[in-house]
């Protein structure tokens, strides 16, 4: 019998309300256990005074039973609702861990068993930790539609469609004794074709799902001293528009978040990549590159009153730059086609970030089944390199389902209905504990 585990649901710290999870074949004996009395009517808070085992009352709140398979896990399912003070919290989970066959839940454990009994694919399961982490709106649109099956039926209507097709060839291949009739394999390629079309065109939005999901990467460039700190400053310290900030200890930050009309922006700061003083700071910068690596765009700052390093920032400017003349204060500005910014004076600013996040909404409107991990645009790819070996192929049929069935199989992979046990530690590696 599988074990029934525990955890508290809700934040740590100190908060009005706590919730603790029961998940399990032990869970309603626990209700019994803790209240004196048998669980409510499923789905239905009830009041209760929650005691230890010498019957001394810990609390009283809410308590709600959720028979399985009609629960977050699939399982029996039970939740306290208690005072979320730091004394309760433990004199609950102490009681629960001296209780037979009740065990503390590792990280995302709840999650694993919900997706091990079918109540969530594994897309499902990446939309979940998708929109707990979610920052801003946009982000949380994308990760509510994934977590409400989105990607995971749009998948799995191109597996169906492909394993009807596997079917048929299989059926004939079993049925005729002699050499297959040419027009089976010929009958099924407008069928592949389509898909093919359909999978591709999907492909060639992969990016912005994943980008909607770790935020437009905006790096800040230019020759020292061009006021690139202080622009970022200057744009961290719009209260309104920041979310959090990486600090690279105590010095500057090198990522700064900004939630710009619920549109998620990574400003790096590669001023902050230059010096690194200790190993915390080194694997910042070390993150921070890799991001710079491949922004999305970039902020190419040219100090008005140094006309001589101009010419040299101008080889870098390409179509994902914004030029910005920085010390518009000090000097007017001698580049057309540049905004003209203030880092000290604050002068131009709010047309910089309106710009930014012009650009923002050109990348990141969320689309729909976006594609949010590399996973699932490495499987779309493998997927459409099996089709498109079954249409390239001579007609033999033992080969054409072969490369059928490594397509569906690919397709399995995105919602985690064939092999795969190797992805999944990585996903879960994303939930904290009680989720
Ligand atoms: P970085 O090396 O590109 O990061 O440049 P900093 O942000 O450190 O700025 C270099 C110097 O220029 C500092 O002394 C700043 O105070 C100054 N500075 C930056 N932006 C402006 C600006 O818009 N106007 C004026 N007057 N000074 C600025």
């Amino acid at each position: 019998m599988a074990e029934t585990i525990f955890a508290l649901a809700s934040g740590a710290g100190v908060s009005g309300v706590a919730v603790i999870r029961v998940s399990g074949p032990g869970a309603g004996p626990t209700i019994e256990t803790l209240t004196g009395r048998p669980p409510p009517p499923p789905r239905q808070a009830a009041l209760r005074r929650f005691r230890d085992g010498s019957g001394h009352e810990i609390d009283h709140g809410l308590v709600l039973w959720f028979p399985g398979p009609r629960s977050f896990t699939g399982e029996d399912v039970a939740e306290f609702h208690v005072h979320g003070g730091r004394a309760v919290i433990q004199g609950l989970l102490a009681v629960l861990g001296r209780l037979e066959g009740l065990a503390p839940a590792g990280p995302g454990a709840f999650t694993r068993r919900a997706f091990d009994h079918g109540r969530l694919d594994l897309t499902q399961v990446e939309g979940l930790a998708d929109l707990v982490a979610a920052e801003t709106e946009a982000q949380r649109i994308q990760a509510l539609r994934q977590l409400d099956g989105d990607l995971g039926r749009l998948v799995e209507d191109w597996r169906q469609a492909l394993i009807l097709c596997l079917a048929h060839l299989e059926a004939a291949i079993d049925f005729v004794e002699d050499d297959l009739p040419d027009d089976l394999i010929v009958g099924l390629r407008p069928r592949i074709e389509a898909l093919v079309a359909v999978i591709s065109a999907h492909l060639s939005q992969a990016r912005s799902g994943e980008r909607l999901r770790e935020g437009l990467t905006v790096v800040i460039l230019g020759a020292p001293n061009a006021g690139k700190s202080s622009l970022l400053n200057r744009l961290a310290g719009r209260e309104a528009a920041i979310v959090s900030s990486i600090a690279g200890t105590t010095r500057d930050p090198i990522e700064v978040h900004l939630d710009l009309d619920g549109l998620p922006v990574v400003l790096v700061d590669t001023a902050g990549l230059r010096e690194a003083t200790d190993e915390i700071e080194r694997e910042g910068i070390r993150r921070a590159e890799a991001r710079a690596a491949r922004a999305d765009l970039k902020l190419l700052l040219i100090d008005a009153t140094a006309p001589e390093t101009h010419a040299a920032m101008a080889a870098r400017f390409d179509s994902d730059t914004l030029l910005i003349i920085n010390k518009a204060d000090l000097a007017p500005a001698t580049v057309a086609d540049g905004l003209a910014v203030s880092a000290a004076t604050g002068q131009g600013v709010d047309a910089l970030v309106d710009a930014i996040a012009a650009k923002a909404r050109e990348r990141l409107t969320p689309g729909a089944a976006a594609l949010t991990r590399e996973r699932h645009g490495v499987a779309l790819r493998d997927c459409l390199d099996a089709l498109r070996r079954f249409l390239a192929a001579p007609e033999d049929p033992e080969l054409a389902s072969e490369d059928l069935r490594l397509a569906a199989r690919a397709l399995g992979r995105i919602t985690g209905r064939v092999d795969v046990e190797d992805v999944l530690d990585v996903i879960f590696s994303e939930f904290c504990i009680g989720k």
